[in-house]
């Protein structure tokens, strides 16, 4: 269990149509909205409707939390204090299909390359928030 100090950091909050994402993060595991009417696995949970029929029969399934490393950039200019620099924003595909925005922990950019396998990895914040990260799959060849 990795802890990590968002004191100074903005951190998101839940909303009733996130919860389900947030506790599931708690309970060490990431859960996505998938719809009931076409299968479409859904996130960020921002609209009540799925996006691609309009149904708002989702319910919430518990996605696999592998991925692959979409794209990534290092931040080098800090917009915010609470950010110390430099930091990786990475965009990650999830098995699933939707793209996450998260970073990746243990890994120096040098080492990234697209495609290359990502799992989940839940980070507990001393405040009590948990947060999703990435960490690359040791042993794999980009393959998930
Ligand atoms: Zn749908």
């Amino acid at each position: 269990m990795s802890y990590l100090d968002s004191s100074a950091v903005p951190m998101p909050s839940s909303t009733p149509l996130s919860e389900p994402f947030w506790s599931g993060l708690e309970a060490g595991e990431l859960r996505l909205q998938v719809c009931d009417n076409c299968e479409t696995w859904r996130y960020p949970p921002t609209s009540p409707n799925c996006s691609g029929c309009l149904s708002t029969a989702v319910r919430w399934e518990k996605a696999s939390g592998r991925g692959r490393l979409w794209s990534w950039t290092v931040i080098h200019h800090s917009y915010s204090d609470a950010f110390e620099t430099p930091y990786l924003v990475a965009l990650v595909e999830l098995e699933e299909g939707p793209v996450m925005v998260s970073t990746i922990i243990g890994t120096v950019p040098t080492d990234l390359h697209c495609d290359m396998a990502l799992e989940l990895i839940v980070v507990n914040t001393h405040q009590g928030e948990s947060i999703p990260m990435f960490q690359a799959v040791i042993g794999s060849q980009s393959e998930i």
